[in-house]
């Protein structure tokens, strides 16, 4: 069975990129009935908060990225929290000492960097050099009468660690370049490259899909899951592993969490929906077929493979983000979609949190006209506020109203006042045929002149849904009065 894990480390900000990377093992795991764990990578007290875990986990359910094991849920391989697996760390560190596999290093930071540089001016490689691989008891018993405490270092094997990996395919790394390194440290702190390793060992993870950047780490984990399947610890098996490739920001920089875009809570403040981010972010590297950007999770799910992903970098494009979740919002039923914008247009005061009957189905049968024209719901007060405005508080745009209301459009909307007053079926039809019979036809005007000012005087702005349709939403009494304002 497959068990792929997501192991976010909670400091309370979630990235593009490790939400690509959730996804992508999200969409693996449901491809083949497989499980996904959520193992909360906290070990890290003093960046790690209560708060920050909560944020991390209302961000995946806001997703839709769910777990089957992990915080909430809970399963057979907890606990989840790696702050709560320190007993089971220090086990395994036993055993694995025990076995030699594992040893104590008692090298001090100024050795170390002392013989670091002086390889290094020899033209040899610069990792550790195995000195306290085969001390004495004399030797040991000598540090310690020092005070040295030691760190915990894993015996790398002298051999090319090879691995298959499910993106870049066959990779090779030789082991002057891989030094036995370190997974506790003097202070008895267990490092990352123990924790993440012994647990996907103990979690019986079958896949590891993460960010490229974590590749240099993987021929020593390697070594770590062999050292542990030898001893017995765990499911006995290597993982597979597949490296996802970087997100490259602007300039064709790494995408760092402190650019714009980076982060995920700008999408939900921006009203973006879900399945429009996620759908973007799964082109970060993989794509359904050469000609559709646009698919469901269901779709993709279906349709995953890991070994279709693309080794090279992936452009972050916040304006292809922005379409793609335009196109998801225009596929919502208009109902869901009104559902979906009222926190947007009750948090600009748009519209009261609980809105009446009457406001409800005002903003019903606005859906289908603004549907089209909007890349995120955080437009919708901009788009949808005139409707619902008081008319004691309407007002138009100052810079919209010195644009347009100039010129002609005295006459312009003298003239729609009059059509419009004598419109007796307030449809959108019998409006648009009233005012181009009127502006058109009879004042010769173009389009744009005729119609401008108009949706000026009714909307404030000079950017609504249509004009006709918005004049039929407004209805007749509040169309004209506005229209008789702004000739004033
Ligand atoms: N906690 C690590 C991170 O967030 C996990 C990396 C991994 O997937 O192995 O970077």
């Amino acid at each position: 069975q497959v068990r792929v894990r997501f192991p976010p480390s909670p400091t309370g900000l979630l990235t593009v990129g490790n939400i690509r990377s959730a996804l992508f093992n999200w969409a693996f795991a449901r491809h083949y009935g497989g499980k996904l764990v959520l193992r909360i990578e906290d070990t890290d007290k003093a960046r790690n908060t209560p708060e920050a875990l909560q944020y991390t986990l209302d961000s995946l359910s806001w997703l839709g990225l769910n777990w089957d094991e992990g915080p909430e849920v809970g399963g057979e391989f907890g606990p989840y929290l790696q702050s709560e697996r320190m007993d089971i760390y220090a086990d395994v560190v036993a055993k694995l000492l025990a076995a030699g596999k594992a040893y104590h290093c008692y090298c001090s930071q100024e050795e170390l960097d002392q013989r670091r540089e002086a390889a290094r001016s020899a033209g040899q490689h610069s990792g550790y050099d195995g000195h306290c691989r085969a001390l004495t008891p004399e030797q040991v018993q000598a540090y310690l009468d020092d005070g040295r405490r030691p760190v915990v270092r894993l015996r790398m094997p002298d051999r090319p660690i090879t691995f298959d990996d499910l993106v870049r395919g066959e990779i090779t790394f030789l082991p002057e370049n891989l030094g036995d390194y370190v997974l506790v440290r003097a202070n008895g702190y267990p490092l990352y490259p123990l924790v993440n390793p012994v647990d996907d060992a103990l979690m019986e993870i079958t896949h590891v899909l993460r960010g490229e950047d974590l590749l240099p780490s993987t021929p020593r984990q390697i070594a770590l899951y062999e050292a542990l399947a030898e001893i017995g610890i765990g499911a006995g098996r290597t993982p597979k592993f597949g490296h996802l490739p970087f997100v490259m920001g602007e300039g064709n920089k790494k995408l760092s969490k402190r650019d714009p875009g980076a982060g995920l809570g700008e999408y939900m403040e921006r009203g973006f929906l879900p399945e429009g981010l996620l759908n973007y972010l799964a082109l970060l590297g993989w794509s359904i077929a050469d000609d559709r950007d646009v698919f469901t999770m269901d779709e993709m799910i279906k349709a995953f493979d890991i070994r279709k992903v693309n080794a090279n970098a992936a452009r972050f494009d916040p304006k292809k983000c922005e379409a793609i979740n335009a196109s998801h919002m225009r596929l919502l039923e208009p109902a869901d979609w009104a559902r979906r914008a009222l926190p947007f247009l009750a948090k600009a005061g748009v519209l009261p949190a609980e809105p009446s009957e009457e406001q409800l189905a005002l903003l019903n049968a606005a859906v289908p006209h603004v549907q089209e024209r909007m890349n995120t719901f955080s437009e919708a007060p901009e788009m949808l506020g005139f409707l619902f405005v008081d008319e004691s508080e309407f007002s138009i745009d100052p810079d919209a109203g010195a644009k347009v209301l100039t010129g002609d459009a005295g006459a312009v909307l003298e003239a729609t006042s009059k059509a419009l007053a004598e419109v007796s079926d307030w449809t959108t039809e019998a409006i648009e045929q009233a005012m181009r019979a009127s502006l058109i036809e009879g004042l010769g005007l173009k389009p744009k002149n005729a119609f401008g000012p108009v949706r000026v005087a009714i909307s404030g702005r000079r950017i609504s849904p249509p004009l006709f349709e918005s004049l039929e939403l407004l209805g007749r009494d509040r169309s004209l009065g506005r229209v008789a304002a702004a000739r004033a």
